[in-house]
C-alpha cells in the first residue's frame, strides 16, 4: 500500500490515543497520591516507552534520517494494521474508562482508590496493556522501517516485562485477599488464555 496512506492512517491512531488518554490526564492529576511506587527503573522505562511509541515514529514520518531501515509487507498485513486500529482504541478507551479515577501513568495508589473488576477488568487484568501490546503491532505494520516500525513493541514490551508483576505485588500489598480473589478470577491481557 502506498506509504503517504500507512502514515495517515499511523497518524490517525496515534492522534486517537492521545486524545482518549488527556481528559484522564487532566482529571487525575488533582487526585492525591496515597502511595507512589515509582522507582529509577520505571522512570526509565517510561522514557524509553515514549521513545518508541512517539519520538521515533514522529522521526521516521518528519524526516528521511531512518529511511535507510525501511522495508515493506504484504497488502495483507497493512490492511490489518488498519483494521486493528479500531478495536484498539476501543479497547484503550474503554479501560481508561472503566479505571476513571483509579489510572496512572505509573504504580501508584491514589486516595480512595478501589479495585475495578467491572467492564473490561472482568475478564482480563491489564486490558490497557493489551491495548498498546497491539498498538505495538499496528505501528510495525503501519510504518515500514526497522527502527521506528519496532520499536514500540520493543520498548513496551520492556516496560511490560518489568513492570506486570510489581504492579501486581503493589495491589496485592494494598488490597490484600481482595485483589488476591481478582487474580484468581481472570487473566492478565488476553481473555481466558493469558
Ligand atoms: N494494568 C492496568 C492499569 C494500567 S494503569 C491495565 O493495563 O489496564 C496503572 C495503574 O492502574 C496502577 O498504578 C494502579 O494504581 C492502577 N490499577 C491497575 N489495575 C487496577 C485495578 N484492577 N483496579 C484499580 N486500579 C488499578
Amino acid at each position: 500500500m502506498n506509504a503517504l496512506i500507512l502514515k495517515i492512517a499511523f497518524v490517525v491512531y496515534a492522534i486517537g490515543i492521545s486524545v482518549i488518554r488527556k481528559p484522564h490526564e487532566r482529571r487525575n492529576k488533582q487526585n492525591i497520591v496515597a502511595s507512589n511506587h515509582k522507582g529509577t527503573l520505571e522512570k526509565v522505562l517510561l522514557i524509553i516507552v515514549a521513545l518508541g511509541f512517539m519520538v521515533l515514529p514522529a522521526i521516521y514520518l518528519l524526516t528521511p534520517f531512518l529511511s535507510f531501515a525501511n522495508f515493506n509487507l504484504p497488502l495483507y498485513a497493512h490492511i490489518l494494521g488498519i483494521i486493528l486500529i479500531i478495536p484498539t482504541l476501543w479497547l484503550f478507551y474503554r479501560s481508561h474508562k472503566d479505571l476513571g479515577k483509579n489510572w496512572s501513568v505509573t504504580l501508584e495508589i491514589r486516595e480512595e482508590h478501589k479495585i475495578v473488576d467491572s467492564g473490561v477488568y472482568k475478564y482480563i487484568r491489564h486490558p490497557m496493556y493489551s491495548a498498546l501490546w497491539i498498538g505495538g503491532v499496528i505501528q510495525f505494520l503501519l510504518l515500514n522501517n526497522y527502527i521506528a516500525g519496532l520499536s514500540g513493541i520493543i520498548t513496551f514490551g520492556l516496560l511490560y516485562l518489568f513492570r506486570v508483576n510489581n504492579e501486581e505485588k503493589m495491589m496485592i500489598k494494598e488490597f490484600g485477599q481482595e485483589y488476591e480473589d481478582y487474580i484468581k478470577k481472570t487473566k492478565r491481557i488476553i481473555p481466558f488464555v493469558h
